[in-house]
């Protein structure tokens, strides 16, 4: 978790070696030796806030260590899990599109045949009425 940016909020001091950092729920961060004079627990002395601290190290909670992580791993992992997501839902779409276009097609078909039924159904009319006429002019 080498950040460049993280300092203690309340002495401003920067990451040395050996020296321990911590982060309140309040949000802020504060250095080891602030942290033993009681500057951000139990009430931190920037916001006010009852607060508890946690070390900033490899057992920091998940929720907390997000905030801690190299931006450019955490870009990459959040593009690799929405193109993930939008590849599911393309695939799950196109499948759809392609089960509708077949249907429409089946249709047409079905429309087709049924214009082409009306027209047969009409010539036979006109050849059952033709017959009867020719019948009854006997
Ligand atoms: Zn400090
Ligand atoms: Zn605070």
């Amino acid at each position: 978790m080498a950040c460049p940016w993280i300092h203690c909020n309340i002495c401003l001091r920067l990451p040395a070696s050996k020296c321990r950092y911590f982060i309140s729920n309040c949000g802020h961060v504060a250095c080891e030796r602030c942290v033993e004079k009681q500057l951000i627990a139990p009430k931190c002395s920037i916001c006010k806030r009852d607060t508890k601290v946690e070390e900033i190290n490899k057992n920091l909670r998940e929720d907390l260590r997000k905030y801690f992580v190299h931006i450019h791993d955490f870009a990459v992992k959040s593009f690799n899990e929405v193109k993930s997501v939008i590849e599911f839902q393309s695939k799950n779409t196109r499948r759809l599109m392609k089960y509708k276009m077949e249907k429409i097609k089946e249709l047409q078909n079905t429309t087709i045949k049924h214009a082409d039924d009306s027209v047969t159904i009409a010539k036979l009319q006109q050849y059952v009425f033709s017959f009867g006429t020719c019948i009854n002019n006997i």
